[in-house]
């Protein structure tokens, strides 16, 4: 098993999943997406008919649920991987993702997952860098223009976008933030693959040292 980690936070459509998914399989290592986490939790909540804001209930729901985030997303068993995309989920869980309680059985699950990979793990979020793996081999943030963000998350919109950063930024537990030692890329109109590069020769070079 493995304790090699890339840590990778950023806003809502910094590009933080289709890069570090092009990290992961530059390196053969796994991914794993916690936006995703999130996201299946409120999506189960939701399902069972629970109020999003009734925070103990949902600190239930965080804790009895099995999920997977790849091949596809799912909860017990049930494949929410469109679901969790919607409209519904996107004002929804931001204040799912401010439970601390919900926080904390997350964090464990991702660290665990990590773990348990052989070779090491390109994880990408909100407090990956700060919080989950403050230790991690290197962490990196991206950023771009809200006006490239709104259009790489297509339908959500501006908006939607907007007020999800400022709520994940100013929230009382594990807001995003930029970590001290974090490498800040701005990927607007830059290449995946160029970006994901980038990364692994820093990661190359660090690993180094
Ligand atoms: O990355 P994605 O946009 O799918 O994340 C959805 C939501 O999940 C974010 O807006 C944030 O509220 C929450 N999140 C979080 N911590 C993470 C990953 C996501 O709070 N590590």
């Amino acid at each position: 098993m493995s304790d090699l980690v890339i840590a990778i936070d950023g806003p809502a459509g910094s590009g933080k999943s289709t890069v570090a998914r092009t990290v992961a399989e530059l390196l053969g290592w796994s991914f794993l997406d916690t936006g995703a986490m999130y996201r299946a939790v409120t999506c189960e909540a939701i399902f069972r008919g629970i109020e999003v804001h009734d925070a103990v209930a949902v600190a239930g729901v965080a804790d009895d649920v099995s999920l997977t985030t790849l091949p596809r997303v799912t909860v017990n068993g049930r494949d929410v991987e469109d679901e969790i995309r919607g409209d519904e989920i996107n004002v929804a869980v931001s204040v799912v993702a401010a439970n601390p309680e919900v926080r904390a059985s997350m964090v464990a699950r991702q660290r665990e997952f990590a773990a348990a990979q052989p070779l090491g793990t390109v994880v990408e979020g909100r407090d990956i860098t700060t919080v989950v793996f403050p230790h991690a081999s290197i962490k990196v943030f991206l950023t771009a223009s809200l006006e490239e963000r709104a259009r790489r998350r297509g339908d959500e919109g501006e908006d939607s976008v907007a007020r999800r950063d400022e709520a994940d930024s100013t929230r009382a537990v594990s807001p995003l933030r930029q970590a001290d030692d974090a490498l800040v890329l701005d990927t607007t109109g830059r290449d995946v693959e160029d970006v994901a590069q980038e990364i692994v020769q820093w990661l190359k070079h660090n690993l180094s040292r």
